[in-house]
């Protein structure tokens, strides 16, 4: 592929989060924005990619460039010395899968065309999500769209120390169940900044605040057992190096750079209210014939949820009987 001119219109935008990661936003017309993150190694030669977006599906044809990996390999990002930031294709490509919904496997095809180098990772906590009903689990068959096909070749375990062609990464995997069973998050100890896909992001500067989401696959007792693993990590993490920068969080959606242990301790007050009853319903819905509930503790609260009821119903039972578990 050739290089495009920076007139070339495309649905993606890129900002420099560190000297070796970019977050790149895309527009689609599910109105997600995801944010894919790319991370470029020398040693070994490689690019990797937390998640890989929309797909371009549905845009309009005026959009020149909807594919992920043509942005990558041709669009010249003015943070990278206007440079493409895997100029001709040549890095392999690692994709960090965080987890399967659609707004994070869309863009997959484009990686998987015959000659294409690239290895899918994906957490080895219940492979049988993703290699079992992908098309629901994904979301896909509810929105009627085609599901992408993928191999995943890396089944990274909890804490697992990351390697490509026998080489460190300075990368760690953990396993965060909760949002989905398949959610992951990974830590890139080298920038210190933990990537945390759907697991929590705030509610954004747009019209409509952005709900943490939890689909009717989710566990939201497993859900606080991740964030207390988060919680515990992040702060391993500061003690050990204090006199390096506190860890960072990315997430998949709106907030690319935050202080970690802030956003995970709001977070999780917010959600042991809710369990506790303590957060009013805001309004009610019903998806995938469930009844899911908002929850927004105030208009300009950080965070909102939206959760099947039956979810949290399960949570309330479970920690009426544990309420230890719920104290942090
Ligand atoms: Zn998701």
């Amino acid at each position: 592929m050739c290089a495009a001119p920076a007139t070339t219109s495309t649905c993606f935008t890129t900002f420099r989060l560190n000297e070796s990661t970019f977050s790149i936003r895309e527009e689609d017309i599910y109105g997600e924005h995801p944010l894919i993150y790319a991370k470029i190694f020398q040693d070994p030669p490689l690019l990797l990619l937390s998640d890989t977006g929309c797909g371009g599906h549905g845009l309009s044809p005026d959009i020149e460039i909807t594919s992920l990996r043509e942005y990558l390999e041709t669009y010249p990002i003015s943070s990278n010395s206007s440079l493409p930031l895997n100029p001709h294709g040549k890095l392999p490509y690692l994709i960090i899968c965080t987890h399967c919904h659609y707004d994070h496997i869309l863009g997959i095809p484009h990686f998987t065309t015959p000659g294409s180098n690239t290895t899918f990772l994906a957490s080895s906590y219940d492979p049988s999500f993703i290699t079992k009903s992908l098309p629901t689990h994904s979301l896909c068959h509810h929105l009627g769209i085609e599901t992408p096909s993928y191999n995943v070749s890396y089944w990274a375990d909890h804490f697992e120390k990351i390697t490509y062609d026998s080489l460190s990464l300075n990368i760690q995997i953990l396993h965060t169940p909760g949002h989905t069973p398949d959610e992951l998050a990974w830590y890139d100890r080298t920038e210190r900044h933990l990537y945390v896909g759907d697991t929590l992001y705030e509610v954004g500067p747009g019209p409509e605040p952005a709900p943490i989401m939890f689909p009717k696959e989710g566990d939201l007792i497993d859900y606080m057992q991740s964030l207390r693993t988060l919680k515990s990590f992040i702060a391993a993490q500061n003690e050990e190096y204090p006199s390096r920068p506190r860890v960072k969080i990315g997430c998949a959606h709106i907030t690319s750079s935050v202080d970690a242990a802030e956003i995970v301790d709001e977070v999780q007050a917010l959600f042991v209210y809710i369990i506790e009853g303590k957060v009013p319903i805001a309004d009610s819905m019903k998806q995938r014939g469930e009844i899911c509930d908002f929850y927004m503790e105030a208009k300009d609260a950080k965070f909102c949820v939206r959760v099947p009821r039956r979810l949290v119903d399960d949570a309330r039972r479970f920690y009426h009987k544990h309420p230890a578990l719920l104290s942090f």
